[in-house]
């Protein structure tokens, strides 16, 4: 651990747990993407689920990137964060006509489309509207992205995107409509991969899929291969950033495209997830028969991800230089799932100390809740503490 990392002595006057999110390395991370896309037929469009507060927002928006959004709610909060219309991209799989409507109003730019229902549902409502809607059709392209199955979405038994033998139904539909306009095919295998095989994989898949619309004479605009970009949980002091170099280059070289398509990105995760810690305090040590339990001021309700799949984060205690010490570290819930690590090398503690949970930025913050009748956990900013 890396000391002095956090300004520990600037926590002591906040109330835990919070979010601390590290400005600097956010903005680092963005001038990478920035720079392995420009100059190149490369559009990113952040995965506002991932992390939706307002201030990473329009950080993320100030560098002129676009926005991808699974809900209404979340097209208006990324057009309020700075985000442009015209680069927004809606998915989904249970669009609602209100949330097809907001989209349609607001001029998006492409609805991703995952089933023929919807298909059929947004040429109705852009029909009474006199509109024209973009759409990518998200085809399931059958990959196994050898992540966790709750986060693996690319097999085909699964409820998103369109299977094959739903295409030519689709293509059918398209070419009989007058009010929606097919663009480009959308993909997204999985969340936290790090295997860079299963990217090459989702290549082949998409010249092969990019091909079979050629044959038929539909011309794309562009490819979108979704987000899924894993980042190293065990190290974050020593691979604060994820490997985007050895991401886009694999894109440059195995997907060969036309010089008026593109290629659309949709990271999430290796956008923030390293920036963002979990900051708690020691509420108690308690010796167990066997082992020592960590009780922190945070639990499930701030950080479900180890509860909801077993994620690892890292722990340490910022407030400690004694020897490390073997501890579960627990939450105050009353669900046993409510346990952050077992098993953890972790500095001595005693009450009182401060906790990191360590590359909290993504899927943290905006999946807390208020079970136990518990406050949101509130955040801050290294730039303005
Ligand atoms: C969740 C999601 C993303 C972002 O995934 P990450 O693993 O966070 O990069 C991108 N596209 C779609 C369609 C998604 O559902």
């Amino acid at each position: 651990m890396i000391k002095g990392q956090f300004p520990i002595e600037k926590f002591r006057f906040l109330e835990t747990p919070f979010y601390y999110y590290d400005i600097d390395l956010l903005r680092q991370t963005l001038d990478i993407i920035k720079k392995e896309t420009q100059g190149k037929n490369y559009h990113i469009h952040y995965a506002v689920k991932a992390n939706a507060n307002p201030r990473i927002l329009r950080e993320i928006s100030s560098y002129g990137f676009g926005a991808d959004c699974v809900s209404g709610n979340e097209i208006l909060r990324a057009v309020e964060c700075g985000f442009s219309p015209s680069n927004i991209v809606f998915a989904g799989v249970g669009k609602t006509d209100k949330e097809i409507n907001l989209a349609l109003d607001s001029d998006i730019f492409c609805f991703n489309v995952e089933s023929l229902p919807e298909m059929e549902t947004i040429e109705g409502l852009a029909s009474k509207k006199g509109k024209r809607a973009r759409i990518a059709l998200r085809i399931n392209p059958n990959i196994d992205a050898h992540t966790h199955e709750y986060i693996t979405t690319g097999l085909n038994e699964n409820k998103f995107g369109l299977n094959e033998q739903d295409l030519p139904k689709a293509l059918n539909f398209i070419t009989g409509a007058s009010h929606i306009e097919l663009i480009g095919i959308h993909f997204h295998i999985g969340s936290q991969i790090t295997d860079l095989c299963a990217f090459e994989n989702l290549c082949v898949r998409a010249m092969g899929w990019k091909h079979w619309f050629e044959n038929r004479g539909v011309r794309l605009q562009l490819i979108n291969v979704g987000g899924g970009l894993g980042i190293n949980y065990k190290h974050p002091n020593h691979c604060p950033i994820a490997n985007f170099e050895s991401y886009f280059r694999l894109f440059d070289k195995h997907m060969k495209l036309n010089d008026d398509q593109s290629i659309h990105f949709e990271p999430g995760r290796s956008v923030v997830a390293p920036c963002g810690s979990l900051i708690a305090q020691t509420v108690y040590v308690k010796e167990g028969l066997s082992k020592k339990f960590l009780i922190i001021d945070a639990g499930m309700t701030d950080l479900i991800r180890p509860a909801l799949y077993q994620a690892f984060h890292h722990i340490e205690n910022m407030s400690s230089e004694e020897e490390p010490t073997c501890y579960d570290v627990v939450g105050p819930i009353c669900e046993s799932s409510d346990t952050f690590g077992k098993n953890r090398e972790i500095n001595k503690a005693k009450r009182g100390d401060l906790i990191a949970i360590r590359s909290a930025g993504a899927y943290g913050e905006v999946m807390a809740s208020q079970y136990n009748c518990r406050k949101l956990p509130k955040s801050y900013f290294s730039d303005q503490i």
